[in-house]
């Protein structure tokens, strides 16, 4: 796999393009899809287990996120299928 912390927008928008991705947003039918961060920082969600007290290291999940620009809908991609797509696309 690529490095995940190697993926930037253009290569989120490529991946989107390539897999046939980009189509209207599914809720509004607008075609306004915005990646949100930019080329250096990317979203992730922080996975915290059902314990207490919180974890002092919990494992995160690191996604591209896409935003409607029309109704504001939010849309999540795995970074890590992208880093193996582009590692793939290497490859080739
Ligand atoms: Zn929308």
């Amino acid at each position: 796999m690529a490095k995940v912390s190697s993926i930037t927008g253009d290569d989120i928008s490529a991946f989107l393009l390539d897999r046939g991705a980009t189509e209207e947003c599914a809720t509004c039918g607008e075609k306004e899809l915005q990646i949100v961060g930019d080329q250096v920082s990317t979203a992730s969600l922080i996975l915290v287990p059902n314990s207490n007290p919180m974890p002092a290291d919990p494992a995160s999940f690191p996604l591209a996120v896409v935003a409607c620009r029309n109704c504001g809908v939010i849309r999540l991609h795995s970074i890590g299928a992208i880093a193996t797509w582009k590692k793939a696309l290497a490859a080739d």
